[in-house]
């Protein structure tokens, strides 16, 4: 087979995959990226649309800003369980958008930095000893697979799926009480699960549940979820509409990643935060430095990858790891919230933990130990 040979072909255009054309072409401005998608944009995507302010660092840092300039900052963020509640301020607001709106302008981004978009569902990858081919007609020097969830080149590099939840979210009005706020209510039963109300700002909110798929029960069916979201957060389905759902591949304490000429970003690369199921952040960072790595390392970019990963987010996928098993049982989630509640310091390390690269902290064990203790509750937060 002759043709082109492209430096880079990315499969997926979501934020793994854009950022991956933004890292490449920020660090070559010359290089060829291709970059695929089976979707045409703007396209939707079923997701919580919760997107942390970290994103919009790691792409201000690639020269993309002003993404959000007409959307509205959410900056407060309540947590409930049962009786107890914490609602405070974010060190810095998050922002609720639609992915059909924020993964388009992501894709304008890259095209404007210099890749080629094309619509195509990639469906066998075949790795050579010095290119890669894609469905027998696409060379390519290095591939990113930042195609999702249900990723064919992660299947094709030979790695299988780890832990999952599974979502369903819709949108719907935004009742008096739940604007200006991301909710999160986690659930006492079918744990570990939660239901949210993301309010967009614009009079609408993004709402769902999701829960960890276990062995010892069957997949909830739609009906279950939908129920289960009404059950934690009332009036929540209320006039809903857009019901789409998804499974999230969770992160564990370790990350395995291949050699080769193979990179794997964002949800293929089983990266979802276990705690809160955010994504959009890790996918964005390591999509960057599967981008850039795809650029400045000719030999054996995967290997070099894996260590980048590792430096970046490995202690703290071993703390999200550890946090979200401790916090399956019940008591220690509620001693979590309690110290929040206490102690703004430990709230905002709890966000860093859930949204960004944060570890469990001192202040986040001694808020624990506190809430064990039988510390009272200080009036700032709540619960
Ligand atoms: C219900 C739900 C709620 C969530 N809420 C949040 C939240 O609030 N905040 C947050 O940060 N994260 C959230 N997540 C996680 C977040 O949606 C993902 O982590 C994020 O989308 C990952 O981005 P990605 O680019 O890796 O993959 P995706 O966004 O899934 O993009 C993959 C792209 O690849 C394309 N593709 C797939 N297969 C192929 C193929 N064979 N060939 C070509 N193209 C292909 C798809 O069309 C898609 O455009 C949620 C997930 C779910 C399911």
């Amino acid at each position: 087979m002759s043709g082109r040979l492209w430096d880079l072909a990315i499969v997926g255009a979501g934020p793994a995959g854009t950022a991956a054309a933004l890292g490449a072409l920020r660090a070559r401005p010359d290089l060829a990226v291709l970059l695929l998608d089976r979707a045409d944009f703007p396209r939707d995507k079923a997701c919580g649309d919760g997107i942390a302010p970290h994103v919009m660092d790691l792409l201000a840092g690639v020269g993309v800003t002003g993404l959000m300039d007409d959307q509205v900052p959410v900056g407060t963020l309540r947590l409930e369980r049962g009786a107890v509640t914490v609602s405070r301020d974010m060190a810095r607001a998050a922002w609720v958008v639609p992915r059909e709106v924020f993964d388009a302008r992501l894709v304008e981004a890259a095209v404007e930095a210099g890749a080629v978009l094309r619509r195509r569902r990639v469906r066998e990858i075949e790795v050579r000893d010095d290119h890669v081919v894609l469905d027998g007609a696409l060379r390519a020097r290095v591939v990113v697979g930042a195609d999702g969830a249900h990723s064919v080149v992660r299947e094709a590099v030979g790695l299988g799926d780890g832990r999952r939840a599974l979502a369903l979210r819709g949108y719907a009005p935004t009742p008096e009480g739940r604007r200006g706020e991301q909710v999160i209510v986690f659930g006492t039963s079918r744990q570990p699960s939660y239901a949210w109300s993301f309010d967009r700002g614009d009079g609408l909110a993004n709402v769902g549940y999701g829960e960890v798929l276990t062995a010892d029960r069957e997949p909830p069916t739609r009906r279950l979820l939908l129920d289960r979201l009404e059950e934690l957060l009332p009036g929540a389905t209320r006039d809903g509409t857009g019901w789409r759902g998804h499974h999230l591949p969770l992160s564990s304490h370790r990350w395995p990643h291949p050699g080769g000429r193979v990179l794997l970003a964002g949800d293929a690369a089983g990266l979802i935060n276990p705690l809160t199921g955010e994504g959009i952040y890790y996918a964005v960072a390591t999509g960057l430095l599967a981008g850039r790595t795809a650029a400045e390392v000719r030999h054996g970019p995967g290997a070099s990858y894996r260590r980048e990963v590792r430096a970046l987010l490995g202690r703290h996928l071993q703390h999200t790891a550890l946090a979200a098993r401790l916090a399956t049982t019940g008591t220690v989630l509620e001693a979590g919230m309690r110290a929040a509640a206490r102690e703004q310091r430990v709230f905002a390390d709890l966000v860093e933990l859930g949204l960004g690269r944060g570890r469990i902290t001192p202040a986040v064990l001694r808020g624990l130990a506190g809430s064990v203790l039988g510390m009272p509750n200080q009036a700032e937060g709540s619960s």
